[in-house]
């Protein structure tokens, strides 16, 4: 069978005989692979002129209900993935990682993008800036999204997570993409990239796909393109060194091999949890997916008199996973990807033995459990022990990508900092320790090397995560040989498809332009009070000016009553002298309050509730008989999604700006009100 690309609407096959691809445990021929003859430049013509202008005019929570409708859609299909996961040489929980770890992360974003991105095409940046004396003119900062295409060239090792985890923030930022998944395992991503096109549930042109190799199409990328590498830093280095890539500035993230470290601290010895923790976490990621992890520990980093335990106990864990084919009862490591890769780890465990010792059994002392082993990629669990970490440097510099993990020594905590840092840049650092001193020390010396780093004790080890998974939320990447890149990280990695634009004008065009009021913008006053108009009818700059009121101080006492808030300042004249108050004050809630009761319409309307406040600042103090009064003013709308029973609404935040008679500002806040549509 030869794997097809999806290129500007269509399925694709390459015009050669192509690569041949097996299967890693019974070795068997399963695909071939070839682009050749496909037109990559019509490819990035195509994703810009049709999926570009679909996705960028949907806002971010139209695309983030795109996201989870196509999670949905893709769950309901996990068995056939399953299947053919099973081809790469991954036990179940390397499948559900990839599958359902890769699935999970469309989740994630479809409930970020809701919750945390406006309902609108693009983004409003941080707060506006005052850039005038008179705020005649302001600056503010949007994020809109590129053109695209992002190329995303991923590594062989996560077929599906790879994909999914790029595919994700890069949709939800309205820019289509095309994916070149690693040949060897692209047959899985090939399935899934059908599923996905065979949903509908993606605009057209927003996803193509290209099995095999991506021919001259690096060549045509300009500054609306990105392009992402998670592979190795020969690849990165070649292709960022592009003249395409560095004559049109064209971003460029990659994520490299790295060497990570795990260590255990000195308070962690033997017979207490973190050291039997630090145990199991090190066999685990030394196993988990044959160790072809970005995220595996490779360095495993011990005080010099914990050496032997630490061995020991390592490798009695690591004698209790069966290696062989996972489809067989009790196999708990399956094969690398291929028997390419068996040579390329093999060199590299050659490479570390000339620095290091082997302290883990011989190679041809282990079982693999699997009808006809020597079809297989197999290779076996490897434990190296390397007694001068500063002088020996292969374990900091070479990345064997399999199962394949070096006992380290330290004397003191700065060496362990020093040691962690030789890897010149890693993805996550994981530290066992219960003592939070040692933790922060440690956290504070490495942190500028690592992407991520773990801290794990008895209290959090049974919910943690894991040293080796890298999460949606949290970022993903690292400095240096890692690959200088950045993934993940919630809605941070959003970003990475969008250009941030300083735009400057009136507050009144910056206003009209981003659909929210600012100060100094027009406003509209009408005889109908706001709270009495529908979510439709209200516009951006509508404005309320109350009438007045003397805060009194019955006022004051009174409040101090209902609230309990008994401070001298607003209770206690005699303690006045040398504060920063002249009088007895007004609470700064009593003047929020106070507002509130000049510019609410009381009479039920389509007002549903109040329900929050935001940025609530005092500016000046309101002494007893000064006189309030208040400007309201609509600053922004966002339309709710109606759910089954729901009143249909939205959301409408309110400019509450709070004036003495003197009509100096003395305080300011941002109400957020629930207001019922009309229809
Ligand atoms: P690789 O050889 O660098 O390949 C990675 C990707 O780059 C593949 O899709 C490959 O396609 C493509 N590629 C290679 N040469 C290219 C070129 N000239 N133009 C365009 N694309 C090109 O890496 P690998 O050996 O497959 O993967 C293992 C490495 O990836 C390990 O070193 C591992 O540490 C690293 N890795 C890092 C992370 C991370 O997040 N930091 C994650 C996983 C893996 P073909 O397969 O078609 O050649």
């Amino acid at each position: 069978m030869k794997l097809k690309s999806y290129a500007m609407g269509h399925w694709y096959e390459g015009q050669d005989a192509g690569q041949e691809l097996f299967h890693a445990v019974t070795g068997e021929k399963v695909a071939e692979i070839t682009s050749a003859g496909l037109d990559f430049k019509g490819m990035l013509d195509y994703a810009r002129k049709t999926g570009s202008p679909k996705l960028k005019k949907m806002t971010f929570h139209e695309r983030a209900r795109m996201l989870k409708a196509l999670a949905q859609y893709l769950m309901s299909k996990k068995d056939e993935f399953y299947k053919l996961s099973a081809y790469t040489g991954a036990t179940h929980t390397d499948s559900w990682v990839d599958i359902e770890g890769g699935i999970g992360t469309l989740f994630t974003y479809a409930t970020k993008g809701r919750r945390e991105l406006p309902d609108e095409p693009f983004y409003i940046d941080g707060k506006p800036e005052n850039l005038s004396k008179k705020g005649t003119f302001i600056g503010h900062h949007i994020a809109v999204p590129l053109e695209g295409p992002a190329i995303h060239i991923n590594a062989f090792n996560f077929p599906c997570w790879g994909m999914l985890e790029k595919l994700s923030p890069t949709l939800l930022a309205g820019v289509p993409a095309i994916i070149k998944p690693a040949s060897q395992t692209a047959y899985l991503t090939e399935l899934m990239v059908r599923e996905i096109i065979n949903s509908g549930i993606l605009p057209e042109g927003a996803l193509q796909l290209v099995c095999g190799s991506l021919g001259d199409m690096l060549d045509y990328v300009d500054c609306q393109n990105v392009v992402t590498l998670t592979g190795s830093a020969s690849t990165g280095k070649k292709l960022k060194s592009m003249p395409s890539i560095l004559d049109n500035s064209v971003r460029f993230n990659m994520e490299a091999d790295s060497l990570n470290f795990c260590m255990l601290c000195p308070d962690s010895e033997p017979g207490k949890p973190e050291f039997d923790l630090f145990i199991k976490e090190v066999a685990r990621e030394m196993t988990s997916k044959a160790g072809q992890k970005c995220t595996a520990i490779r360095r495993i980093i011990v005080p010099e008199n914990l050496v032997d335990p630490v061995i020991d106990a390592i490798n009695l864990k690591l004698s209790k996973i069966k290696i062989g084919n996972p489809a067989l009862d009790g196999v708990k490591m399956g094969p690398l990807v291929s028997k390419g890769q068996v040579e390329e780890v093999r060199q590299r465990v050659d490479n570390l033995l000339e620095e290091c010792e082997l302290v883990s059994k011989d190679f041809e002392e282990y079982e693999i459990i699997s009808t006809n082993p020597e079809q297989g990629a197999f290779f076996p669990t490897t434990l190296l022990y390397c007694d001068d970490p500063f002088n020996k440097l292969q374990p900091h510099n070479t990345e064997a990508f399999g199962p394949v993990s070096t006992v380290i020594p330290y004397k003191n905590i700065e060496d362990a900092i020093e040691l962690a840092k030789l890897g010149k840049g890693s993805l996550v650092g994981s530290v066992f320790t219960s003592d939070n001193e040692t933790a922060r020390e440690i956290v504070l010396g490495t942190a500028a090397y690592h992407g991520r780093i773990n801290i794990i004790n008895k209290d959090c080890a049974g919910e943690s995560t894991g040293h080796g998974s890298p999460l949606p939320h949290m970022v993903h990447g690292g400095p240096g040989r890692a690959g200088g890149g950045e993934e993940l990280g919630g809605i941070r990695s959003v970003f990475h498809y969008m250009q941030r634009t300083a735009i400057q004008g009136h507050p009144t065009t910056i206003s009209a332009i981003n659909i929210e009021w600012y100060k100094g913008a027009e406003t509209f006053e009408h005889e109908k009070h706001p709270f009495r108009k529908y979510f439709e009818e209200l516009q951006i700059g509508d404005t309320l000016i109350t009438h007045k009121r003397t805060i009194t101080e019955a006022d004051i006492v009174n409040f101090a009553g209902v609230s309990g808030d008994n401070f001298y300042a607003h209770t206690d004249i005699t303690s006045l002298p040398g504060s920063l108050f002249e009088k007895r004050v007004a609470h700064g809630y009593l003047v929020i309050a106070a507002a509130a009761g000049l510019f609410v319409d009381p009479k039920k309307g389509p007002v549903l509730a109040n329900y929050g406040i935001e940025e609530a600042t005092f500016i000046k103090p309101v002494y007893v008989n000064d006189t309030i009064w208040v400007q309201l003013t609509v600053k922004s709308k966002t339309k709710k999604e109606t759910r089954e029973g729901d009143i249909p609404m939205g959301i409408v935040k309110w400019d509450v700006a709070v004036y003495n008679s003197e009509n100096e500002h003395v305080a300011r806040a941002v109400i957020l009100t629930m207001v019922a549509q009309k229809n």
